[in-house]
């Protein structure tokens, strides 16, 4: 069985539902198909919780007021039965109903994260209701029942394994099964979410979860690029990748894909092929078990990255420093990106900022520390083993005219990273681009 997912523009209208039902149902096979919210919803829950953080409830009705017209007009659209339509409209005037409560009660991140679910919630549905009206034997399996996060908010691997394939084996004679991307339960049995951009994340973990054949991610591009292409100009399609460099592409940055959504697909070997909804036909990106040696694949950029400095004259790079450095981060449950190290400091790179004063607090114990906010990390991805001559410094080269404050390689066996100013990003992407991507004598082609 395939594990389908379709972002939010590949079911951003009514248009946009049927093109997607159309190309779930042609081939006749049983699927798992997870859905994100139409496009731009989920921001307009956010703008709502927004408004209710800051005790304002008009502004939040006149928002679910103004997303209320606008379901009610592609529903309008969608169906072509009054039955279907009606059924659909009785749901969204509960579910808006719903919204309008909220604003009634206090509002706590518990609630906020309610109202961020319905977006899935209600984009399933709709999509069910118009399979079912198109004669198609589908049904909804609620992402609440089979997606569960641990203590440390960490997929529950256990728990998803066990109720996909309970919900799966309950109801065997549908061909297309519905679901949410994105929302899941927490270890408190609340609801909760995957982050956004998480309903990458819904496909691969249900994928892995039930050893599916192929994960596929509809978005609307012609899979993975070798640059950003909201940046870069002239960026290109990368047909394949090892499970590797995926992930890391998409950790440092490459929107198409949810950061670590790839894992579950690598630990479980299950292929992940990114397509375009708006060109089916298009080859996409296939992510599997190959690597493939001698090549430079893309390059990806992380935004909102803080570089922190630690320096001394002493020793400090003494027996049991690094530690003490390490145990402050852990303490405050910040995870580290980058690392350099010098005889006489480190600097470390960290993208969540919710402790720093106390971090710094802490580690003027060991000595000078220096902060450098607005950064980011440019990861550049593919071969790049040691014996693999020449590529780290094709990428170097391209940097020559840029202020690089850290550099990191050998960590692992596929990416060199680089850490720049914000303001550098867009230059040292585009110099990436062409030292690496435009070929010429010097540069060996990637395939
Ligand atoms: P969806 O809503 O389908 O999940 P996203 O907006 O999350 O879609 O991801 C697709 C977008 O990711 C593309 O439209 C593109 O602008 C952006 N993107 C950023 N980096 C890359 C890359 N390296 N390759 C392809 N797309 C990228
Ligand atoms: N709807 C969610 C978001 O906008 C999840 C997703 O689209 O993947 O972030
Ligand atoms: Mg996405």
């Amino acid at each position: 069985m395939k594990v389908l997912k379709f972002g939010g523009t590949s079911v951003g209208s009514a248009q946009r539902m049927k093109e997607v039902c159309k190309l779930i149902t042609e081939d006749g096979q049983q699927k798992v198909v997870v859905l994100s919210a139409m496009s731009g919803t989920t921001n307009t829950l956010v703008e709502i919780s927004d408004y209710l953080y800051k005790k304002n409830p008009e502004g939040a009705y006149n928002v679910i007021n103004q997303l209320e017209r606008k379901y009610m007009q592609h529903i309008e659209e969608l169906y072509s039965t009054d039955e279907m339509r009606e059924k659909t409209a009785q749901f969204l005037k509960e579910e808006f109903a719903y919204l309008r409560s909220m604003t009634k009660t206090l509002f706590t991140s518990f609630e906020e994260k309610v109202i961020l679910a319905q977006g899935e919630i209600i984009s399933t549905n709709m999509v069910v209701n118009y399979l079912q009206e198109q004669g198609i034997n589908a049904i909804l399996l609620s992402a609440l029942d089979m997606i569960r996060t641990d203590k440390n908010a960490e997929p529950d691997l256990a728990y998803i394994r066990e109720r996909s394939k309970a919900q799966l084996e309950a109801n065997p004679n549908y061909d297309i099964y519905i679901t949410q991307g994105f929302i899941c339960r927490n270890a408190y049995g609340e609801i909760d979410n995957l982050q956004r951009g998480g309903s990458d994340y819904t496909a691969c973990l249900i994928g892995a979860a039930i050893g599916a054949e192929e994960i596929q991610i509809w978005t609307d591009i012609d899979g993975m690029h070798n640059n950003d292409p909201r940046v870069v100009e002239g960026t290109e399609p990368v047909r394949q990748l090892y499970f590797e460099e995926a992930a890391e592409l998409a950790y440092f940055g490459a929107k198409i894909l949810h950061p670590t959504c790839i894992q579950p697909a690598k630990f479980a070997s299950v292929p992940v092929r990114l397509l375009n909804t708006m060109d089916p036909q298009a080859p996409g990106t296939i992510i599997n078990n190959q690597m493939h040696r001698g090549t430079i694949k893309a390059v990806a950029a992380k935004d909102n990255i803080i570089c922190i400095g630690i320096q001394s004259s002493r020793m400090l790079l003494a027996h049991g420093f690094l530690r003490k450095v390490f145990e402050i981060f852990e303490t405050y449950k910040t995870s580290i990106d980058m690392i350099a190290t010098s005889e006489v400091g480190v600097s470390v790179t960290i993208d969540n900022r919710s402790h720093l004063a106390s971090i710094i607090d802490e580690l003027k114990k060991y000595g000078t520390v220096t902060v450098d906010e607005d950064m980011c990390i440019i990861c550049v991805v593919g071969d790049l083993t040691s014996q693999n001559v020449g590529f780290e410094t094709q990428a170097m080269d391209a940097l020559r005219q840029i202020p690089v404050r850290m550099v990191s390689y050998g960590g692992s066996e596929h990416n060199i990273s680089f850490v720049v100013a914000k303001n550098d990003k867009q230059r040292t992407l585009q110099a990436l681009q062409k030292t690496l991507f435009t070929y010429n004598d010097h540069v060996r082609r990637p395939s």
